[in-house]
């Protein structure tokens, strides 16, 4: 099947909550980066009302939920809900109970933080693990990433003016903790952004750190859609949400070169397969990877190298089982930097006796 590339950028607040933009200028934003979709992610609240196209971006309302006694932990983005689910401190398993009673999509937002001691914020990490039901991780988030950077000084004021040179990728962690759930069942990765467009001053200087100008072009969720859209904003987003919920996605850090037109594939006998889908193998499967410039490409197996090439393609032909994802990786400034992540294909191994359909 055909899909169609939707560039979305993921996790932005507005001045609902603390971030410095309305929806509408979010939206100009998002239209001057040449995205498709938005995602608005406000703390604890939720405006549903705002949700629709905006020239030719969808902007979409979600709502990133804590506990509003204790926002130190536990923020969880709630994306494709169709109310507000914000409601108390009943805990973040009732949370992502919540958000899917109200059909939506829970994702634990920058699960691993690390703070640098610059930052002058807390480390906001997900704690709270033994929950189950959530649809999967925030993987790369770029605000979140930039504060682990702020380690002295001199490179706080660097990060500030170039951001570019202090973003490598998401912390290895992070990476490692998504391949040992990934072993247990679906986990959907996706990127974020955080864009809240503040501003800080350190000493004599004042600069607006991270601008939503910035971050709309830099750090992105591509989604492969079903359908065309068809200009209804509740259809559409009904498509983007069945791409975020399949996994059908993947980041894509377009900032530092554009990822429009990666793929990453797999072929059996019984047919192929896109990034999210599980292959019922009984004989070889084609792992492909195609990407739209020359990288560094990783081919992952349960969380271990099984190839690499540098190029634009890699094939990689197997009979063994596992969850496979890419990494590829785009040299910037002297250094290796986490250009595209996809979504694993899971390979199963039939053999004779082995019953259709079990897990
Ligand atoms: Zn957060
Ligand atoms: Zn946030």
């Amino acid at each position: 099947m055909a899909f169609h590339e939707r560039i979305g950028n993921l996790h932005i607040h507005t001045i609902l909550s603390d971030g410095h933009a309305t929806h509408a200028e979010v939206a100009a934003f998002a239209a001057r980066a040449g995205l498709d979709v938005v995602v608005v992610t406000d703390h604890n609240v939720y405006a549903g009302a705002a949700q629709g196209w905006h020239g030719d971006v969808l902007v979409l309302v979600g709502e990133e939920l804590h506990d509003p006694e204790d926002a130190a932990h536990n923020h969880l983005l709630a994306i494709g809900i169709d109310r507000d689910v914000a409601g108390g401190d009943a805990g973040a398993q009732a949370r992502i109970d919540a958000v899917n009673a109200a059909g939506g999509l829970a994702f634990l937002a920058h699960p691993i933080e690390h703070s640098g001691a610059c930052a002058g914020e807390p480390e906001i990490d997900w704690v709270c693990w033994g929950v189950s039901g959530y649809a999967g991780l925030e993987i790369w988030n770029y605000m979140s990433e930039f504060k682990a950077h702020l380690t002295n000084w001199p490179l706080t004021v660097l990060a500030a003016y170039w951001p570019q040179l202090v973003i490598r990728g998401p912390h290895p962690e992070t990476l490692a903790l998504w391949d040992e759930l990934l072993a247990d069942g679906p986990v959907v990765g996706i990127a974020g952004t955080d864009a809240h467009g503040a501003t800080y001053s350190l000493g004599p200087l004042c600069r607006q750190v991270l601008p939503y100008a910035y971050l709309l072009s830099a750090l992105n969720t591509h989604l492969l859609v079903r359908e065309p859209w068809s200009g209804d904003a509740a259809r559409d987003a009904a498509l983007v949400w069945e791409a975020l919920r399949r996994g059908r996605a993947f980041m894509a850090y377009d900032g530092l070169a554009p990822a429009r037109g990666f793929s990453f594939t797999a072929e059996s006998a019984g047919g192929s397969y896109a990034m999210g889908e599980t292959v019922d193998a009984a004989g070889e499967v084609t792992l492909r990877v195609a990407a739209p410039r020359r990288v560094r490409l990783r081919l992952v197996r349960n969380g271990s190298l099984v190839a690499e090439a540098t190029g634009m393609h890699l094939t990689h032909r197997t009979r063994e089982a596992g969850v496979y994802r890419v990494e590829a990786y785009r040299r910037y400034a002297g250094r290796q930097r986490a250009w595209v992540l996809s979504n694993p294909i899971r390979v199963r191994a039939l053999t004779t006796g082995y019953p259709q359909g079990a897990r």
